[in-house]
Protein backbone atom coordinates (compact mmCIF):
# COMPACT_ATOMS: atom_id res chain seq x y z
CA UNK A 1 0.00 0.00 0.00
CA UNK A 2 2.72 2.66 1.12
CA UNK A 3 4.93 1.21 -1.93
CA UNK A 4 1.55 1.64 -4.38
CA UNK A 5 1.28 5.32 -2.98
CA UNK A 6 4.35 6.43 -3.36
CA UNK A 7 4.81 5.30 -6.69
CA UNK A 8 1.51 7.25 -7.54
CA UNK A 9 3.44 9.94 -6.29
CA UNK A 10 6.19 9.88 -8.47
CA UNK A 11 4.52 8.91 -11.52
CA UNK A 12 1.88 11.76 -10.94
CA UNK A 13 4.36 14.19 -10.10
CA UNK A 14 7.23 15.98 -11.56
CA UNK A 15 6.75 17.39 -15.19
CA UNK A 16 10.05 17.82 -16.47
CA UNK A 17 9.10 20.20 -19.26
CA UNK A 18 8.16 22.65 -16.86
CA UNK A 19 9.16 26.30 -17.21
CA UNK A 20 11.70 26.29 -14.18
CA UNK A 21 12.90 22.68 -15.52
CA UNK A 22 13.80 24.60 -18.60
CA UNK A 23 15.54 27.15 -16.65
CA UNK A 24 17.62 25.00 -14.52
CA UNK A 25 18.69 23.26 -18.13
CA UNK A 26 19.06 26.68 -19.39
CA UNK A 27 17.00 25.98 -22.29
CA UNK A 28 15.63 29.12 -21.38
CA UNK A 29 17.04 32.56 -19.88
CA UNK A 30 16.55 33.60 -16.34
CA UNK A 31 17.64 37.17 -14.52
CA UNK A 32 19.59 35.42 -11.83
CA UNK A 33 20.05 37.29 -8.07
CA UNK A 34 22.13 33.79 -7.25
CA UNK A 35 22.94 30.46 -7.44
CA UNK A 36 24.54 27.61 -5.96
CA UNK A 37 24.90 23.76 -6.57
CA UNK A 38 21.61 23.27 -5.01
CA UNK A 39 19.50 26.36 -5.82
CA UNK A 40 18.68 29.13 -7.82
CA UNK A 41 17.23 32.12 -7.15
CA UNK A 42 16.05 35.05 -9.99
CA UNK A 43 13.59 37.50 -10.56
CA UNK A 44 9.84 36.67 -11.49
CA UNK A 45 8.98 37.59 -15.39
CA UNK A 46 5.71 39.10 -14.60
CA UNK A 47 6.46 41.12 -11.47
CA UNK A 48 3.88 41.77 -8.70
CA UNK A 49 5.72 43.95 -6.13
CA UNK A 50 9.15 46.18 -7.55
CA UNK A 51 11.07 43.28 -5.95
CA UNK A 52 10.14 39.73 -6.88
CA UNK A 53 12.05 36.74 -6.84
CA UNK A 54 11.50 33.44 -7.07
CA UNK A 55 13.75 30.49 -5.63
CA UNK A 56 14.12 27.03 -6.63
CA UNK A 57 15.94 23.60 -5.41
CA UNK A 58 17.27 22.06 -8.11
CA UNK A 59 16.21 18.83 -8.00
CA UNK A 60 12.92 17.49 -9.18
CA UNK A 61 9.80 18.79 -6.68
CA UNK A 62 6.13 19.76 -8.11
CA UNK A 63 5.36 21.66 -4.93
CA UNK A 64 6.32 22.09 -1.11
CA UNK A 65 5.07 18.71 0.20
CA UNK A 66 6.85 17.13 -2.24
CA UNK A 67 10.18 18.39 -1.97
CA UNK A 68 9.94 18.44 2.13
CA UNK A 69 8.91 14.62 2.07
CA UNK A 70 10.82 13.87 -0.52
CA UNK A 71 14.47 15.44 -0.04
CA UNK A 72 16.42 14.81 2.84
CA UNK A 73 16.51 17.77 5.99
CA UNK A 74 20.13 19.00 5.72
CA UNK A 75 18.87 19.92 2.19
CA UNK A 76 15.26 21.48 3.23
CA UNK A 77 16.97 23.34 6.16
CA UNK A 78 19.72 24.91 3.39
CA UNK A 79 16.75 26.18 1.32
CA UNK A 80 15.38 27.93 3.70
CA UNK A 81 18.45 29.47 4.90
CA UNK A 82 19.52 30.19 1.21
CA UNK A 83 16.22 32.24 1.35
CA UNK A 84 16.99 33.81 3.77
CA UNK A 85 20.45 34.98 2.62
CA UNK A 86 18.60 36.04 -0.57
CA UNK A 87 16.31 38.45 1.46
CA UNK A 88 19.33 39.91 2.85
CA UNK A 89 20.95 40.10 -0.69
CA UNK A 90 18.34 42.31 -1.68
CA UNK A 91 18.06 44.44 1.26
CA UNK A 92 14.76 43.36 2.09
CA UNK A 93 15.26 42.89 5.86
CA UNK A 94 14.58 46.24 6.81
CA UNK A 95 11.18 47.36 4.93
CA UNK A 96 9.70 43.92 5.50
CA UNK A 97 9.23 41.47 2.95
CA UNK A 98 6.42 38.67 1.94
CA UNK A 99 7.31 34.71 1.13
CA UNK A 100 4.56 33.32 -0.47
CA UNK A 101 4.42 29.48 -1.97
CA UNK A 102 1.19 28.52 -3.97
CA UNK A 103 0.92 24.60 -4.12
CA UNK A 104 -1.55 22.44 -5.93
CA UNK A 105 -4.86 23.49 -7.75
CA UNK A 106 -6.35 25.37 -5.18
CA UNK A 107 -3.31 27.13 -4.15
CA UNK A 108 -3.16 28.49 -7.47
CA UNK A 109 0.40 27.24 -8.71
CA UNK A 110 0.83 27.37 -12.15
CA UNK A 111 4.26 25.93 -12.54
CA UNK A 112 4.81 22.58 -11.09
CA UNK A 113 8.35 23.02 -9.84
CA UNK A 114 8.33 23.64 -5.98
CA UNK A 115 9.25 27.60 -5.61
CA UNK A 116 9.11 30.39 -3.02
CA UNK A 117 8.06 34.04 -4.08
CA UNK A 118 10.18 36.43 -2.08
CA UNK A 119 8.32 40.11 -2.70
CA UNK A 120 9.53 43.44 -1.46
CA UNK A 121 10.90 46.61 -2.12
CA UNK A 122 7.38 48.86 -1.18
CA UNK A 123 4.07 48.44 0.60
CA UNK A 124 2.48 45.44 -0.57
CA UNK A 125 -1.34 46.32 -0.60
CA UNK A 126 -2.26 42.76 -0.42
CA UNK A 127 -2.68 40.62 2.62
CA UNK A 128 -4.00 37.32 3.44
P1 LIG B 1 2.95 30.22 -9.23
O1 LIG B 1 1.64 30.78 -9.68
O2 LIG B 1 3.21 28.85 -9.84
O3 LIG B 1 3.15 30.25 -7.75
O4 LIG B 1 4.05 31.21 -9.78
C1 LIG B 1 4.69 31.06 -10.99
C2 LIG B 1 5.44 32.34 -11.25
O5 LIG B 1 6.36 32.10 -12.28
C3 LIG B 1 4.54 33.50 -11.71
O6 LIG B 1 4.68 34.58 -10.79
C4 LIG B 1 5.07 33.84 -13.10
O7 LIG B 1 5.08 35.21 -13.35
C5 LIG B 1 6.47 33.24 -13.08
N1 LIG B 1 6.94 32.79 -14.39
C6 LIG B 1 6.24 32.07 -15.30
N2 LIG B 1 7.00 31.81 -16.37
C7 LIG B 1 8.22 32.38 -16.12
C8 LIG B 1 9.44 32.44 -16.86
O8 LIG B 1 9.58 31.92 -17.97
N3 LIG B 1 10.48 33.10 -16.28
C9 LIG B 1 10.37 33.66 -15.04
N4 LIG B 1 11.46 34.30 -14.58
N5 LIG B 1 9.25 33.63 -14.33
C10 LIG B 1 8.18 32.98 -14.86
Amino acid sequence: MKLIKSLKREILMYDKNNIFAKILRKEIPCDKIYEDENFLFFKDIDPKAKIHVLGIPKVECSDFSDFVSKYDNNLVSQFFKKTEYVINLLGLNNGGYKIISNSGLNGGQEVPHFHIHILGGEKLNFKL
